[in-house]
């Protein structure tokens, strides 16, 4: 039996009568952009999380690109995030020409460690964009203390974070601007690519509103400079049904973490995720660490097992080619080193993590 590290299979047997009798409602009212699918979507969706405004984007890379220019971000600033994520958090403020700044990361969590940041604010800082990595929220009070002392935005990286909650709030609706995606892989996943910016503040929301039809408020009248990154019809009418699954579905992630837990729990050479007790965690992804350099050989007999696995992700942001920076950052260059995510999804079956576990404690006993 093969184990994919991730797959909508048993996911759209279930949703595929609905969705293509969706699919076809939209075809037939001939409104292919924006149009009445995106505007339910989005009031059902700000309900969800618990947010004012929810303006839907083309992705979750023009949702961080929107939402920093919307919350006053630009040109020579710096913003704060960290260097243990996907490349989209630092392209989004390089992309506007501010400046990332990276902190490192806590070992317990993967998430930014927020004693690091004051040390980092300048007179240029004008940002924090906190990741909540893995579908595990960051600390967010200790971190708008932060924020708040220095005049400092927060915008909020929820792309891994779909419905994961931080003391009861949805993440996403406690900074200044919540950025989502939409990527198929992603706990709330679209038929293609999709984003969303969620904030409280109506000039904010009136500012992303404009960017991401070109910059105007009323057709043909455009007055900033803007964007084409609207959402799509088809994907709003599809995100509508998945909308009302993703409770359940998050849930069934979190079934996963606990077979995992049963079958792994006391093997000494890997460290399983854990849940502080501020987060509800939503296993976007089930990142463990894999001591004593034996990550690699893990993965691959893994794959001869016929079981995908993933290292999310194998350079830190600020060591890729186009930054390549110097920078102090222990605790994200060991992580990198022993991060493996192991397969997860709202289905995956007690047998199927079963003979996950089994494969790895064959090779790490
Ligand atoms: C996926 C992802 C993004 C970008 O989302 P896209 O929809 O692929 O543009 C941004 N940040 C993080 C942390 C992500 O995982």
């Amino acid at each position: 039996m093969k184990i994919p590290p991730f797959t909508t299979e048993e996911e759209t047997k279930i949703l595929k009568p609905e969705i293509m009798k969706e699919i076809e409602r939209v075809i037939d009212s001939g409104q292919f952009i924006m149009g009445p699918d995106v505007k339910e979507f989005e009031s059902e969706v700000a309900e969800y999380l618990g947010s004012q405004y929810a303006i839907g984007v083309n992705s979750g890379t023009d949702a961080l690109v929107i939402g920093l220019l919307a919350a006053g971000v630009g040109e020579g600033d710096e913003v704060i995030t960290t260097s243990f994520t996907f490349f989209a958090t630092a392209e989004a403020i390089s992309q506007i020409g501010a400046t990332p700044v990276f902190v490192d990361i806590e070992e317990a969590t993967y998430n930014i460690n927020i004693s690091l940041i004051e040390e980092k604010i300048t007179e240029k800082t004008k940002a924090i964009i906190p990741v909540h990595l893995y579908g595990h929220s960051v600390n967010m009070d200790p971190l708008t203390e932060v924020a708040q002392k220095h005049k400092l935005k927060v915008v909020e990286d929820v792309a891994q974070a779909f419905g994961s909650e931080y003391k009861g709030k949805k993440v996403g609706s406690i900074g200044d601007v919540g950025c989502y995606s939409f990527f198929p892989t992603k706990n709330l996943g679209a038929y293609g690519d999709g984003g969303l910016i969620t904030t409280n503040d109506s000039e904010i929301a009136e500012t992303a509103k404009m960017l991401r039809v070109h910059g105007a408020k009323k057709k043909y009248q455009n007055e900033i400079l803007g964007f084409n990154s609207r959402l799509d019809s088809i994907q709003a009418a599809i995100l509508r049904i998945k909308l009302k699954k993703i409770d359940e579905w998050n849930e069934g992630r979190r079934k996963v973490d606990k077979a995992y837990k049963k079958y792994l729990g006391d093997v000494e050479e890997i460290i399983l995720p854990s849940e502080q007790t501020y987060t509800h965690h939503v296993y976007h992804q089930y990142t463990t660490r894999v001591l004593n350099g034996k990550r690699d050989g893990l993965q691959n007999h893994l794959k001869e097992k016929g079981i995908g696995s993933m290292v999310y992700y194998p350079t830190p942001v600020h060591k890729l080619p186009l930054y390549a920076y110097e920078l102090d950052l222990p605790n994200t260059m060991q992580l990198t080193d022993e991060v493996l995510s192991l397969p997860i999804y709202p289905h995956m079956s007690e047998e199927k993590v079963e003979l996950v576990a089994n494969a790895i404690k064959e090779y790490l006993n």
